[in-house]
């Protein structure tokens, strides 16, 4: 069942045979689960539709990818145009005329077809680079590693070193990007070597699987959440309650896990003493009794940090990969818009929000709008205020000689979200949920994002990373005019929230 076998003393590949019945991800989601392997190998159609975080995940590591060629310059991408086997056969004809820098190099052996990101010959043999668009690696990147070498050396290719390069996480960029210094390369070849007979049994296992007559029986369990959600969860799960315990927030998944295996389905199911951490409690608590929790004196603490003057903020950032402009780290968070309140005594003043031209460094025109629409002294209310912080502590980094203004902003941010978090207010339908998009179907089921294009903060950040290059002047405008109601929807939703609890507490 070789894929290639490899001539010395030509140099080049004899193709013996172009099948195969595993790829590196089918293997590693073999891994995972093996019904999960044999419905993607045999019933695709059942796949749940990608979401669209995940979708950017892809398009990153697509990104990233293509910047690593630059990593090897002038070399032959195999997969242009070809799909599967038909690259592994481009890689063979490419090593025959002496190709010495190959992209997506395709090998199939022992009926397993990998593309490896960037293969270079060298005195020694191969070098082979895999490259991870994140910033550290992973017990799931070694798998695939170990994977990719069994394949790649099995096929013939005189592997010298392997590495995983991923994503520099003290990079700063000054002037134009430096790729060698983006990519950290980790040598990892003493580590996939020892680990040949267990892929080997491995792939033995996952290939039974495949053959198998009908789907395997397993049930769903913790292990549909490691290392990737499963996207046959759709399929699996659907007779499942929503509110299944594995929905319980502030516990891990190893024990939801255990309450599901001890039999729990419904978060109703749970025993009266169950013993839960708060935000799990509540949750419960919630489920069984369908009532909310007011704890008055919580929030009029926070009311009186408001006052009944303040400023309603939401800032948008973007965190690319890559970065973009001078002095950026890779996925550092630029913010890119805001929405800004003025509310008083239950109603409000003004309402301001920015947009950044996309395309342009946005931080200088940020700055300035933002330290403008915030000098009044008043409260800066936000929602969850870990995003405000870290956009205000970039900002006093970039701007050292702004610190003071930034640190009064900061100083006056009072967050509503801790009335959630803490406890002082919980509504069933929140869910053991705490985010504002949770929180506002609770307390004003009306003001939803259902009608808008962007519905959340992720798929914010990825239409502006989008209209980053677009040109097309409607697709410009039109993604701006989504951005914008986005945003003034998340402050008009802390107006309802702040104005809802001011009338719970005169109840
Ligand atoms: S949802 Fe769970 S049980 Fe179903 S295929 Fe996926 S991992 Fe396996």
């Amino acid at each position: 069942m070789f894929g290639f076998f490899y001539c010395r003393n030509a140099g080049i590949f004899t193709s013996l045979n172009s099948s195969y019945s595993l790829s590196k991800t089918s293997f590693i989601k073999g891994l995972q689960c093996h019904k999960a392997l044999f419905l993607y190998k045999h019933y695709p159609q059942l796949r749940d539709p990608i979401p669209a975080a995940r979708q950017a995940l892809f398009n990153r590591g697509h990104d990233v990818g293509a910047l690593a060629h630059q990593l090897f310059p002038g070399g032959v991408d195999a997969s242009v145009g070809l799909k599967g086997a038909a690259i592994a056969a481009k890689t063979q004809e490419l090593i025959a005329v002496g190709v010495e820098i190959i992209y997506e190099a395709g090998f199939i052996y022992d009926d397993v077809l990998v593309l490896a990101d960037i293969v270079v010959k060298t005195a020694e043999g191969w070098n082979v680079y895999e490259i991870k668009s994140s910033l550290r690696l992973s017990r799931t990147y070694y798998n695939d590693a170990v994977l990719q070498h069994y394949v790649i050396a099995g096929a013939g290719l005189v592997v010298n070193d392997f590495f995983l390069a991923h994503v520099n996480p003290d990079y700063v960029r000054s002037g134009a990007l430096n790729v060698q210094d983006y990519f950290q390369k980790v040598n990892v070849t003493g580590t996939v070597k020892k680990y040949v007979a267990l892929i080997r049994k491995q792939v033995r296992e996952l290939k039974a699987v495949l053959d198998a007559p009908q789907i395997p029986e397993v049930a769903i369990g913790e292990h549909c959440f490691s290392p990737y959600e499963c996207d046959f969860k759709g399929t699996c799960w659907k007779n499942i309650a929503t509110d299944n315990v594995f929905t319980l927030t502030g516990i891990g998944r190893n024990k939801q896990a255990e309450f599901f295996n001890q039999g729990y389905v419904s978060i109703k199911d749970l025993p009266e003493n169950v013993e839960l951490p708060k935000s799990a409690h509540l949750q419960w608590q919630g489920f069984v009794t369908d009532q909310e929790v007011v704890r008055t004196a919580e929030i009029i603490a926070m009311l009186e940090q408001v006052g009944n003057h303040a400023l309603l903020l939401d800032v948008e950032n973007f965190q690319p990969a890559i970065p973009q402009y001078e002095g950026c780290k890779p996925f550092q968070a630029l913010p890119f818009a805001y929405s800004l309140h003025e509310w008083k005594d239950g109603n409000i003043i003004k309402h301001r929000v920015f947009l950044a031209e996309p395309g342009m460094d946005p931080r200088e025109t940020f700055l300035q709008e933002f330290l403008s629409d915030c000098s009044a002294e008043l409260p800066v209310v936000v929602f969850d205020a870990s995003a405000e912080r870290v956009t205000i502590n970039n900002m006093i980094r970039t701007f050292p000689e702004l610190a003071s203004q930034l640190e009064a902003i900061s100083a006056r941010i009072v967050d509503l979200q801790k009335v959630f978090a803490s406890g002082a207010y919980y509504h069933p339908r929140m869910k053991g949920s705490y985010s504002l998009k949770s929180v506002l179907p609770a307390i004003a089921p009306d003001l939803n994002y259902d009608s808008l294009t962007v519905q959340n903060g992720s798929h914010a950040m990825q239409l502006y990373s989008r209209l980053q290059t677009e040109t097309d002047l409607f697709e410009l405008a039109t993604g701006r005019e989504q951005l914008l109601q986005y945003c003034e929807t998340d402050t008009l939703g802390m107006v309802r929230i702040l104005n809802y609890l001011h009338d719970l507490v005169r109840r």
